[in-house]
């Protein structure tokens, strides 16, 4: 088992001078700068599904392994001219595990199965429903073409072939075919550990009592959500109040056991921004300042050689940055491809005039195929966050839309949420 070399502890730094960082820009930054993290094991494949794969699979037979018939029928060789044929049966059958080990005769037909390996001299199988069977004949009406209804062997797939490749997250079909071709031990990266950490004094877990001026810490189960959601290991960090010495600790505690560690709240440069002020110690912080709405500020760093994404405290921002940033951050570092998510262009059903400068998400929802979004783009409004489908992401640039203006629209579903 080998152990992936450690990040870089400059791997977030930006260039120098660079202020507002596009959107693209700092996705193709932290494509550049993130590998895979994880280490290799093999599990059977009923606990394959979700799992992402580590090695290229190759098939190890040919499937089907052997010519067969798709229908139930009768099997004869070669095809048959227009007009009535009777052929001669013979004795016994052919069926799906169960061989028929005679030769078929030149002209003679033979009972057969869906499934069952063709027997020798039969190429052709005629449906059941084709024919009439009288006594031990077979009555039909040609023309039937040579090798209808049969499967050769090798069509699907051939042995040594290239089925799957490495990075795959195997779906349940996939563990389908990987059966199909008779294997069961499948070579999967250990899942990406994820800690998960709130910071703030004004935040406690739901189901305590809440003074006036405290809040339920909403960020820890929807980001624990959101990473399960994806098939990774969630390590709870828990909330830290607003101290250094806490959430130093905290990251301390969090490197060692996870392989990324997520942190929302006190990402920006205030006063109370104490998780960018942490990393900055580091000297591997760069704030990334991105032109994306909402959730500028995005504290990156690497702590102990975990990546921290600090995210902003604000729910709507912390989700989009989530799923906009950290997403296919995470998927790099868990042996996955970077994969930012298929968009689909569809009508707005909206207007709004846009400025340039940032990229902006808005929560939003298909109705009859248009995309409609939340009545308010307050940031603080996590019930639009819950009425959403997706989102509409609207380009860096100006653009004026109104309804019908083609949008992208990015469905929860293609984030994998
Ligand atoms: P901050 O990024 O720490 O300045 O927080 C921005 C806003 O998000 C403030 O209104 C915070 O109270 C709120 N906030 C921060 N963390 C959370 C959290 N875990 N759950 C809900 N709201 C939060
Ligand atoms: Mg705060």
């Amino acid at each position: 088992m080998t152990k992936a070399p450690p990040l870089k502890n400059d791997c977030f730094a930006l260039p120098p001078g660079v202020h507002w960082t596009p959107v693209d820009d700092a996705l193709e930054l932290l494509r550049g700068r993130l590998h895979p993290v994880v280490t290799q094991e093999t599990v059977d494949l009923d606990a394959a599904a979700g799992r992402i794969l580590a090695q290229d699979i190759a098939a190890l037979r040919d499937h089907p392994p052997l010519p067969n018939t798709a229908v139930d029928g009768y099997g004869f060789d070669g095809g048959l001219d227009a007009g009535e044929h009777a052929l001669p049966l013979v004795q016994g059958r052919a069926a799906a595990g169960l061989r028929f080990n005679g030769a078929v005769p030149k002209g003679a037909a033979i009972r057969i199965l869906t499934g069952a390996a063709l027997p020798k001299g039969v190429t052709t199988v005629v449906l059941q429903e084709d024919v009439v069977v009288d006594g031990d004949t077979v009555h039909l009406r040609g023309p039937v073409k040579a090798g209808a209804n049969t499967r050769k062997a090798g069509e699907d797939m051939l042995a040594g072939q290239t089925i799957l490749t490495a990075g795959r997250k195997l779906t349940p079909a996939d563990v389908g075919m990987l059966a199909t071709v008779g294997l069961h031990d499948v070579p999967v990266f250990t899942p990406l550990r994820v800690a998960i950490l709130s910071t703030g004094d004004e935040l406690l877990h739901p189901g305590q009592t809440a003074q006036p001026g405290q809040i339920f810490d909403a960020n820890r189960p929807m980001l624990s959500a959101m990473v399960r959601a994806w098939g990774y290991d969630v390590v709870d960090m828990g909330i830290q109040p607003d101290d250094p010495a806490s959430i130093r600790a905290a990251l301390d505690q969090a490197a060692l056991t996870a392989d990324v560690i997520l942190t929302s709240g006190g990402a920006s440069a205030g006063d109370e921004d104490h998780m960018s002020a942490v990393l900055n110690e580091t000297g591997s912080m760069a704030l990334w300042r991105i032109a994306i709405k909402p959730g500028r500020p995005l504290a990156l760093g690497v702590w102990n050689g975990a990546p921290v994404f600090g995210l902003p405290g604000n729910p709507v921002a912390a989700f989009v940055c989530t799923a906009i940033f950290a997403r296919p951050a995470m998927a790099l570092l868990s042996g996955q491809g970077f994969e930012t998510g298929q968009g689909i262009m569809v009508p707005a059903g909206f207007a709004k005039r846009k400025k340039a400068g940032r990229r902006e998400y808005l929560r939003a929802r298909l109705v009859d195929g248009c995309a409609q979004v939340f009545a308010s783009e307050g940031s603080g409004r996590i019930s639009g966050l819950s009425w959403a489908d997706g989102l509409v992401e609207l380009p860096d640039g100006a653009l004026d839309i109104t309804p019908g203006t083609p949008v992208r629209y990015l469905p929860f579903s293609a984030l994998g949420l």
